[in-house]
């Protein structure tokens, strides 16, 4: 597929045609990943940001929100959790947290990997090779890190003071061993179908394990959610951050990259509560990452509006179970290694 046919399919309103994408996204993944979806266990482990991305709730600036940064008890106590939900992987995210040091993660991933054999994937954000090494050496085992766009000059705006660039990082977090994510959101405000599409094409070059994609979502308390228009783009060329333009970047994904991981994102969730996971599955998506944070700090790790996480109990995670059976796929057993990493390294390919 070559970036005319990209930016053609991107454009697509016609509903016959996308039904066409989004079938045959269906049938790559089939072939490629089988029908397991694989459960990810999220803790949100600190909602501390020293950075000042303009999209993004937690940024330096929200003097709104309340700050925290979970014990190790309550990392642990999610751990379990995940544990008894039959989760494989914990997913740990946070914010640029600079104000804490680095062997708090390390011992977080060992406490972790002294629970159970667990995978653990960082979403942390931007930190130094050693740093990543360190936390590698400890027993992390995937990283993800999106780059949220490839136009160069609107990263720079979007992410004022930002001084390395994601692409150059993700090289560096591949060198280090680890099994590698990245992504964009659609819809940024000046983001156009030509951007996009050289995102998807730079999804492919990078040989990415995982790539998430999420709908943008404005936030009121954010300077990008308060002057949009200052990055708009005329009509034609901005591309909206829909659910459908979400579904279109999946299926276009996963015809790409056929081995890769994607997430039915939490952003198309949020958009569309009771179908957004299921329109995802059934577009290319293999991955669900349910929020196992302790249920008292989830308000704070609001990134938009609405996020739909917040308000779950815990029967969520038997009801999504379900969900996905109902949707005439399978709920995977194993640690869900991504295909695409598994065959870099030649080790044996599991589906389930
Ligand atoms: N600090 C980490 C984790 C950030 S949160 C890091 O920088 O990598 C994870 C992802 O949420 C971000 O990469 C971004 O793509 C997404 N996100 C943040 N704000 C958002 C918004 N307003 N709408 C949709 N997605 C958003």
């Amino acid at each position: 597929m070559d970036r005319e046919q990209i930016i053609n399919l991107l454009r697509e309103c016609d509903s016959e045609k996308l039904k066409e994408l989004y079938t045959r996204a269906d049938e790559i993944r089939k072939q490629n990943v089988g029908d397991a979806v694989h459960l990810r266990g999220l803790i949100e482990i600190s909602n501390i940001c020293t950075r000042g991305c303009l999209y993004c709730n937690l940024h330096a600036g929200n003097k709104k929100i309340h700050r925290y940064r979970l014990e190790m008890q309550d990392v642990i106590e999610s751990v379990n959790r995940a544990k008894i939900h039959g989760y494989k992987t914990i997913v740990l995210q946070a914010g640029e947290d600079r104000s804490a040091d680095p062997a708090w993660i390390t011992d977080i991933i060992k406490a972790i990997k002294s629970v159970d054999d667990f995978a653990v994937t960082l979403s942390l954000g931007e930190w130094e090779e050693d740093v990543y090494r360190m936390w590698k050496n400890a027993g992390a085992d995937r990283c993800l890190l999106r780059f949220e766009t490839s136009d160069e000059e609107l990263f720079r705006k979007i992410h004022p003071g930002s001084k390395t660039h994601r692409l150059e990082m993700l090289d560096v977090i591949m060198s280090l061993g680890y099994e590698v994510g990245s992504g964009v959101m659609v819809g940024l405000p000046g983001q156009s179908f030509d951007t996009l599409a050289d995102d998807l094409l730079m999804f492919k070059k990078l040989g990415l394990h995982m790539i998430g994609a999420g709908p943008y979502i404005a936030e009121p308390n954010t300077p990008l959610g308060q002057n949009p228009e200052k990055f708009m783009l005329d009509e034609d060329n901005q591309v909206p951050p829909t659910e459908e333009m979400a579904y279109k970047v999946y299926a276009i994904t996963r015809i790409l990259c056929p081995e890769t991981n994607i997430p039915a994102t939490t952003a198309v969730a949020t958009l569309n509560p009771e179908r957004g996971y299921e329109n995802a599955l059934a577009c290319g998506a293999n991955v669900i990452m349910p929020n196992i944070s302790p249920a008292r700090f989830r308000e704070y790790y609001s990134l938009y509006p609405k996020k739909v996480c917040i308000s779950e109990t815990e029967k969520f995670h038997d009801k999504i179970k379900s969900r996905i059976v109902a949707a005439g796929r399978t709920v995977a057993a194993g640690r869900g290694d991504s295909v695409s990493f598994c065959h870099q390294i030649n080790r044996e390919v599991k589906y389930v």
